[in-house]
């Protein structure tokens, strides 16, 4: 059984619309042990001014952020483990990864949550980034960054969402294969386990062509390069999310071998059976 999903976003993350005891009272009934928020911290799109809808996006409040959060953990300690935590938006700029070491040092944050977001200067979630692109070459670019960003000088616990190009591409056939970019796939698994990172498998597919990115075919490869440490994410939202396709990423998992979920808790590392 999965009884943590580690990856969510409460209305502290510009794109997310719910409240955050909201979220957490959602995460009890659906009888998790281990809830985490991680909200979006995306210095990269402060330093790029980059906009959605022709819009900046506002910065998080993370002193609001930290102190709601710290007093939930308190609130709900008896019914369930909270986790206040951060996803980074990679960037390759040493004065952004900077500000995130600064941040971890400030907050403390329970957990990160390593990112690609943004990739040759947009964010590729959207689909004007596949635009004038081959699929072989938007993948590449987006991989490359992914691998790029193992190497980031401040410290995280997970890899998020390897396959976040895929998302919303408009390609007729979407899914990323490992197959069809196994090079730079293996370079990533592989610096994966050497890190001593964990793999997110995240259930926020939307179109990607996958129930769950990345799919079994990448988590198989892991496996059988010595990778034992993954996590789950619903990458939710919005409450009616949070747990979203545990039993089937529960049962995939299973089905390649692994036995247990990995939960990064300031430093030390849980392991939940599956
Ligand atoms: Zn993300
Ligand atoms: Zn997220």
């Amino acid at each position: 059984m999965i009884s943590a999903d580690i990856h969510t976003h409460t209305k502290f993350s510009a794109d997310a619309t719910c409240d955050m005891e909201d979220m957490i009272k959602t995460a009890i009934s659906l009888g998790l042990e281990y809830y985490g928020i991680s909200e979006h911290f995306n210095y990269e799109y402060d330093r790029l001014h980059l906009k959605i809808d022709g819009e900046e996006v506002p910065p998080i409040d993370e002193k609001a952020y930290f102190t709601r959060a710290r007093a939930m953990q308190k609130k709900y300690a008896a019914k369930i483990n909270l986790l206040a935590g951060a996803e980074f938006g990679f960037d390759d700029n040493s004065r952004t990864q900077e500000r995130y070491i600064q941040t971890v040092e400030k907050y403390k944050p329970d957990f990160v949550i390593n990112s690609i977001h943004v990739c040759l200067g947009m964010d590729c979630y959207f689909p004007h980034y596949c635009e004038g692109k081959s699929k072989e070459f938007a993948y590449n670019a987006y991989l490359y960054r992914v691998l790029e960003s193992l190497d980031a000088a401040y410290p995280y616990d997970i890899v998020a969402h390897i396959g976040y190009c895929s998302r919303n591409a408009t390609y007729p056939d979407p899914k990323l294969r490992y197959e069809d970019f196994s090079d730079v796939l293996d370079a990533i698994l592989r610096r994966i386990i050497r890190k001593n990172k964990i793999l997110e498998v995240n259930t926020s597919a939307k179109t990607a062509g996958s129930p769950f990115i990345p799919d079994t075919d990448i988590l198989t490869r892991y496996y059988e390069l010595g990778g034992r440490k993954v996590s789950f994410a619903s990458d939710a939202h919005y409450a009616a999310r949070i747990g979203e396709k545990r039993e089937l990423v529960c049962e995939a998992l299973k089905k390649i071998g692994f036995t247990y979920l990995s939960v990064p808790f300031r430093g030390k590392e849980l392991q939940l059976p599956l």
